[in-house]
């Protein structure tokens, strides 16, 4: 049997890092990869033959679990007829028609492969429609790795400690405003001062990407009272939190409608896929209707498409994302019982369907600055020692954590299992 060590090994001999993304590299967790060989439903299965219960889903994606029987089914049903065609599709069409159903702000859609493309796409358009250069982030929001976008960025970017990446020209950096998340106060300011020059406000609704970090009440409600006020696009970046944290989005748990949205992970239902897309007389300035240019030789990918169809069409059943947000609190309630018990400082913050866990013995952490404080060496035990029991977490602090609806109550109480031990461990220390 190989091991996972050794298939590292061999990946690293012509992968950079032996992997094809940066956050699937465990750094700093004193130890490879895991490789997995498959997964089914709550477990992924790696290669030396060891389950995991898993809360990272792909990253998002497996809502309803891994392989789920109908997302495969109907990727099966259009394999025959061919895997691409450069050509209008109908089913490109049941797909625009299924997400403006669902997020009413989105009047147009367009499909693009990644998240990444999606929220470039939507900053081009957002400057193509101002006629402004200027965009404001959030320290610690992570939107892909497109230039514009990579300064002060969260995820893998943040866990290597290069928040602007070098290659990032500093001519285009300085376009980007980047602020503390949560700070309402700031984005006024901001505004104050440069309000004409900003052509958009992108921000993560729930921000996942540095941990699990909700909105505070009212900043939402500021960045849309702002763009009005100073005519910027708002733009929702919910490539994790788009059917998640309910099935409308963040928009529709928070009440707050932006001008464009970017969506990604389980529209394309585990296939590569994102799409952006908002009010029409934005969306019209898209190429070929306006002059912004934008394509994608397999955007809209038929097979693809039917995967998202068939995972958006599982999770539309009434009170499936309450069940979700229910077991999320299980989850969350029973490790920081066990935690208090064990006397290891910890906290838990969630949003429907997304959760987050922090070694520290802060109330709350609400930006950048906190989810940094926290104990990066806590986490290293908890998710090395989690692993060790079965259980499968993102290897990293700045993470949010996925649940889906194939985790049963007997799946949440092996991890909750898991958790006692580790925390004994870690409190023995
Ligand atoms: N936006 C957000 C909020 C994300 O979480 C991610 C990826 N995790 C992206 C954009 C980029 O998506 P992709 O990795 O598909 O390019």
């Amino acid at each position: 049997m190989i091991t996972s060590a050794q298939l590292f090994e061999l990946a690293c001999r012509h992968i950079p890092g032996g992997v094809n993304s940066p956050v699937r590299a465990f750094k700093g967790m004193q130890r490879p990869p895991v490789f997995i060989e498959r997964a089914q439903g709550a477990y992924l299965f790696d290669v030396e033959g060891q389950r995991y219960v898993d809360y990272v889903g792909s990253w998002g994606p497996m809502i309803t679990g891994h392989a789920d029987p109908e997302v495969l089914s109907a990727v099966r049903s259009r394999l025959d007829a061919g895997l691409s065609f450069g050509t209008p599709t109908a089913i490109e069409t049941s797909m625009a028609e299924l997400i403006c159903e669902i997020i009413p702000s989105i009047e147009l859609v367009r499909m693009v492969n990644s998240g990444t493309e999606a929220t470039m796409s939507a900053i081009r358009l957002a400057r193509g429609y101002t006629g402004r250069d200027k965009i404001v982030k959030f320290e610690g929001n992570y939107h892909g790795h497109s230039d514009s976008l990579l300064v002060k960025a969260g995820s893998g970017a943040l866990t290597h400690g290069e928040p602007s990446s070098p290659g990032v020209p500093a001519s285009l950096a300085e376009h980007t405003v980047t602020l503390p998340y949560n700070d309402s106060e700031a984005v006024r300011e901001c505004f104050a001062e440069i309000g004409d020059q900003v052509a958009c406000i992108i921000v993560e609704p729930v921000a996942g990407n540095m941990n699990c970090i909700p909105p505070l009440p009212g900043f939402l409600e500021t960045l849309r009272a702002v763009c009005d006020e100073y005519t910027s696009v708002l733009i929702f970046d919910e490539v994790m939190t788009g059917f998640r944290v309910a099935l409308g989005g963040a928009q529709a748990h928070y009440g707050v409608t932006p001008d464009l949205t970017c969506l990604g992970k389980i529209v394309g239902g585990g296939m590569p896929v994102g799409a952006f897309g908002g009010r029409r007389e934005i969306m019209q300035q898209i190429s070929p209707l306006g002059p912004v240019y934008q394509a994608g030789t397999l955007a809209g990918n038929p097979l693809a498409m039917a995967a998202g169809i068939a995972l958006l069409g599982k999770i539309r059943q009434p009170g499936f994302h309450q069940a979700l947000a229910q077991r999320v609190d299980t989850l969350c309630d029973g490790l920081s019982e066990r935690a208090a018990s064990a006397g290891v400082e910890m906290l838990t913050q969630r949003a429907g369907g997304m959760f987050g866990v922090f070694f520290t013995g802060q109330s709350r952490v609400d930006n950048f600055a906190q989810a940094t404080a926290c104990d990066g060496e806590a986490f290293r035990r908890f998710f090395t020692g989690m692993l060790e029991h079965g259980v499968y977490l993102a290897p990293s602090a700045y993470e949010a954590g996925f649940l889906s609806s194939a985790h049963t109550p007997e799946d949440i109480q092996v991890t909750l299992d898991a958790a006692e031990k580790v925390f004994m461990a870690m409190a023995r220390l």
